[in-house]
């Protein structure tokens, strides 16, 4: 059997992908000699989503936090509202744009790595002392496979709950308040479909991310929240929307073991 071409291919260059790759890449401080893969059917990135986490503040990649909240709150319709703080701990949040050119060029730094963009991995096959893995370019082997891909849409809908979401970044025509408290549960209230609520990110004095969320067992589209999300800006920032920057939305399967 001929050496493999690769020692580990990556399916999915995503969060996951590129996570693992970084931290291989950095582990070897760029002189990795393990030949890494990553296969992507995407031609390119682009901004498609905000990550927001928790974490201490000695803890973050501060090439990648764009903004920090050490203030939260949470309210219902009836407005109880529950404001927690912390000095240590904070809410960050992480632009996808900014995590997809650090990760790019992480990668390109390493010679042993490549980052195949436009390859699908059509199927994969493993063998005695290899794996093999299709590609419409030809078929890649591997000693071993990571696969980052989603659940399928079938197992997806199978799932218990989903978290549906779907949100706006807005320009403001100008400067918000308070930009040092983030809201991430706000006007919380139960309907027919399931759980409700707002998320609002103050990402800067004119920016901000507004978005609607449900948790409901139902397989809702997350456009079908679209309408309710510009009413919402509207709410909160009546006459003040300058543009809408982006929009970004998602279905997270919640409850799959
Ligand atoms: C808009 C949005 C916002 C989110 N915000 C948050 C958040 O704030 N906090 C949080 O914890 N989670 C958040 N999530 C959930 C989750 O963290 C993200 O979805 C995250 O990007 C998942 O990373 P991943 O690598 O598992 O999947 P992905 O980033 O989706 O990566 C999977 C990759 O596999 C590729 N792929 C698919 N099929 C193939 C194939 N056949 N061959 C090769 N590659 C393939 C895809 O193109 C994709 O790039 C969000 C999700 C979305 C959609």
């Amino acid at each position: 059997m001929p050496t493999p071409d690769c020692d580990l291919l990556i399916i999915g260059a995503g969060c996951a992908g590129l996570s693992l790759a970084r931290e291989i890449a950095r582990q070897c401080g760029g002189q990795n000699t393990r030949r890494v893969i990553l296969l992507e059917p995407r031609e390119n990135y682009s901004n498609d989503r905000t990550w927001c986490f928790w974490q201490r503040h000695t803890e973050i990649d501060r090439a990648l936090v764009s903004k920090s909240w050490n203030a939260w709150q949470f309210d219902t319709k009836g407005n109880t509202v529950v404001q927690q703080s912390s000095t240590d701990w904070a809410y960050h949040c992480v632009p996808a744009g900014t995590f997809y050119k650090q990760a790019q060029e992480d990668i390109e730094q390493t010679p042993s790595m490549s980052l195949l963009l436009g390859q699908t991995a059509l199927s994969v096959n493993p063998k005695d002392t290899h794996i093999e893995i299709e590609t419409r370019g030809g078929c890649i082997t591997a000693s071993q496979v990571v696969d980052t891909r989603a659940p399928s849409a079938q197992l997806a809908s199978e799932a218990p709950l989903k978290q549906v979401f779907y949100g706006l970044e807005l320009r403001l025509t100008e400067p918000q308040k308070n930009t040092q408290t983030a809201r991430l549960m706000s006007n919380m209230s139960t309907d027919a479909a399931g759980f409700k609520f707002e998320y609002l990110l103050p990402l800067a004095p004119d920016r901000a991310l507004i978005e609607i969320t449900r948790f409901s067992p139902a397989s809702l589209p997350s456009a079908s929240l679209k309408d309710e999300v510009f009413e919402a800006a509207q709410t909160y920032f009546p006459n003040k929307i300058a543009e809408v920057v982006r929009h970004e939305q998602g279905v997270i399967p919640m409850g799959l073991s």
